[in-house]
């Protein structure tokens, strides 16, 4: 089968939604799918589904050419540089799984693994609301907070290939536990179930809101219709994220002199409301820049940016 030297393969395992798509080398899509996760059943039979999929990608809008090489994007615990998922807690039964070179066989093309939230980042940087913009970190707000940092054009891994983990940056004036088990961390109040459950221990204090349902059943998406309704409780738990998201940004734009940050993912719908409180908090605090050479914005790309930032994963690394 001869290759196409001109296109990519890319692939994000969430533990909701796998995407996929077939790229070109700018991250143009070619193709874009997604499906639920839960579709594929186990680890071996999602993984053949996968398989297949990617294959029909090729077959069908790749005319059959093989592309060059796949990115794989994955949450939880990774080792990049081994291609193995060592644990993905949304991801059941993905344990020590050596995922490159499972795809790397089933495929016979070469293939690299990344951290979901630094390929999402990428994407951003190259084609999304952060183009243009060589020092700039991204945020996905989701079950947890995920960070991807770019510095120079480039993303930084650090040392270990673990950078950019801001969901667990520690905040001094935040009081809850976060889902690793540590006190203060972002995440616990600025990932979209945290504000989620910000919301349900202000309905357990009793205190006025709009909401009227189940407070289990209460989500990002739920607030936000409720919050364009002026609903006290999901403004205030907007602001609370935001101020907390300000005050990361602080810390890290003075550290490295960033010019954007761009906020992604699911609970980034509320972006709108928490806007005014990450601006009040960074505008404080902030003495790399003046607040008119830098820019905070929303994500542009959504489900699409680890899709699109596979081709500049795979571009730097020289394919
Ligand atoms: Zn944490």
């Amino acid at each position: 089968m001869p290759n196409n030297e001109d296109t990519f393969l890319a692939l994000d395992i969430g533990g909701t939604n796998v995407k996929s798509g077939l790229i070109g080398r700018g991250g143009e899509i070619i193709t874009f799918e997604s499906f639920p996760t839960s579709e594929g059943g186990g680890v071996e039979t999602l993984i053949a589904l996968i398989v297949r999929k990617l294959t029909e990608l090729w077959n069908g809008a790749g005319k059959g050419r093989k592309p060059k090489a796949l990115a794989i994007g994955a949450p939880g615990w990774i080792r990049r540089r081994e291609g193995v998922v060592v644990m993905a807690p949304n991801l059941a039964g993905w344990k020590d799984l050596p995922i490159t070179r499972i795809m790397s066989e089933a495929l016979d093309i070469p293939a690299l693994l990344e951290n979901d939230a630094n390929l999402y980042a990428l994407g951003e940087w190259l084609q999304g609301a952060g183009k243009g913009c060589d020092n700039q970190i991204t945020l996905t707000l989701g079950t947890g907070v995920g960070g991807g940092l770019i510095l120079e054009g480039r993303l930084w891994e650090g040392s270990f290939t673990s950078a950019a983990e801001v969901g667990h940056i520690p905040l001094g004036n935040v009081d809850r536990i976060c889902g690793c088990g540590r006190k203060g961390c972002l995440e616990s109040v600025a990932s979209a179930s945290g504000m989620a459950a910000l919301a349900r221990e202000w309905i357990a204090e009793g205190r006025g809101t709009l909401y009227g349902g189940d407070p289990k059943d209460l989500d990002t998406l739920a607030m936000l219709d409720l919050a364009g309704r002026g609903d006290p409780m999901s403004l205030a738990v907007f602001r609370q994220a935001g101020e907390a998201i300000g005050y990361m940004l602080a810390g890290v734009f003075n550290l490295l002199s960033l010019e954007a940050a761009v906020i992604g993912g699911g609970g980034s719908g509320a972006f709108d409301y928490m806007a005014p409180g990450i601006l009040d908090i960074l505008s404080r605090h902030i003495v790399t820049a003046s607040m008119n050479q830098i820019r905070v914005v929303k994500g542009a790309l959504e489900d699409k940016a680890p899709i699109i930032g596979a081709a500049a994963l795979l571009t730097s690394e020289g394919f």
